[in-house]
């Protein structure tokens, strides 16, 4: 059964621009799902409405896992910009999504550690963020997204704000993750390159309205080690 069901979402806001229409998908455990599509298309509204950061005007997200109304589906975002907190230290910022659920450092210092040892950074636990590079940065956000071990992940065009090179380097770290750890990745994108990178399946989108065009299975395009 899937981790997440859209089932015929619709999504209008209150300027009367309809951002999807009719949307159905199904994300099923251990897919990296690339939405790709035009800026415009409904992409990071399909992600806010999985995220619960909106709701649909029209139809349903259901958790098929959960009993209903249970709503504790545990997921980490990653948006564009890494959204760090400046005053505190790589460490606290990872550490922030366990502390916010009652788990003071002594509890969790192992989890965090564990999370930053994941995306190469174990050695920048003491860093502040404006001593890391913008790659270094967005690998903490990872980091942070993952501390709590979600069953999903959501990633908004993480890497627009990123150089070519800098981008190459992450989307292999992403990938070594989703290969060795079995994360499920819903990832926003307007990369083709990217989507056929790092996907196990692309699903393409198209603006006005809002929709899918096209859901694509992935074969590893490149040998990948
Ligand atoms: P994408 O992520 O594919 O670039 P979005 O989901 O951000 O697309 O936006 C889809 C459409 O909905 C766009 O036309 C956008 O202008 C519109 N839109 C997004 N958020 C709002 C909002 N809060 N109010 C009005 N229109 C919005
Ligand atoms: P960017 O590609 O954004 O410049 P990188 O992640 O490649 O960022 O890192 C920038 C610099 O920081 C590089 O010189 C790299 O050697 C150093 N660096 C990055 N990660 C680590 C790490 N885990 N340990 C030591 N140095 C690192």
């Amino acid at each position: 059964q899937p981790i997440v069901s859209l089932q015929g979402i619709t999504k209008s806001f209150s300027n009367a621009t309809v951002a999807l229409k009719n949307l159905s998908l199904d994300i099923g455990a251990g897919e990296f799902v690339s939405l790709l599509g035009p800026s415009g298309c409904g992409k990071s509204t399909a992600l806010r409405l999985i995220a619960g950061l909106s709701s649909p005007t029209n139809g349903r997200i259901v958790w098929p896992g959960e009993a209903p109304g249970q709503g504790d589906h545990e997921l980490g975002f990653v948006f564009q910009e890494p959204t760090l907190m400046p005053w505190a230290t790589v460490f606290a910022n990872v550490h922030l999504p366990l502390r916010l659920k009652g788990r003071s450092v002594a509890v969790a210092r192992d989890e965090v550690m564990d999370a930053l040892e994941m995306v190469g950074l174990a050695g920048f636990a003491d860093s502040y963020p404006r001593e890391l590079s913008g790659g270094m940065k967005m690998r903490v956000s990872i980091a942070r997204a993952r501390v709590t071990r979600p069953k999903l992940l959501l990633m908004d065009e993480p890497f627009a704000a990123l150089d070519e090179i800098t981008r190459f380097k992450l989307n292999n770290d992403i990938l070594r993750l989703w290969e060795t750890l079995g994360w499920t990745v819903i990832f926003v994108t307007h990369s083709v390159f990217e989507s056929v990178y790092l996907s196990s399946r692309i699903v393409v989108m198209a603006a006005r309205p809002g929709r899918v065009v096209a859901d694509l299975a992935v074969d590893a395009p490149y040998p990948r080690t």
